[in-house]
């Protein structure tokens, strides 16, 4: 029997590091839209910073993530968005089922 300490988070998220010591891209993009509001905690969100520059799929959606927030912010003042971060977003939407519009 190992005598790692098991710690359970309050969260709906699975564990952002796994059994294996890994962090798993899932849990990584899971928290992505989280992460990007700066509503983790501060070790999430150091783990994720760092898996980010270290992993270029998770980096890829970081920043589509990111573009949707800021597209979705901008929006909101009526400006309009260039096509290509349109298309992104439309992307985004086709791939998650979200759609960040309509809030
Ligand atoms: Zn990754």
């Amino acid at each position: 029997m190992s005598a790692e300490e098991h710690v359970e988070h309050e969260q709906h998220f699975h564990a952002l590091v796994g059994e294996d010591g890994e962090v798993h891209c899932a849990e990584v993009l899971e928290r992505v839209n989280v992460f990007i509001d700066h509503e983790l905690a501060d070790a999430d969100s150091d783990t994720i910073r760092e898996h980010l520059a270290a992993c270029e799929p998770c980096l890829d959606q970081f920043d589509v993530a990111e573009a949707v927030k800021r597209l979705v912010r901008r929006c909101c003042v009526g400006e309009q968005a260039p096509d290509t971060l349109r298309l992104r977003v439309l992307q985004v939407v086709a791939e998650t089922g979200e759609d960040p519009l309509r809030r």
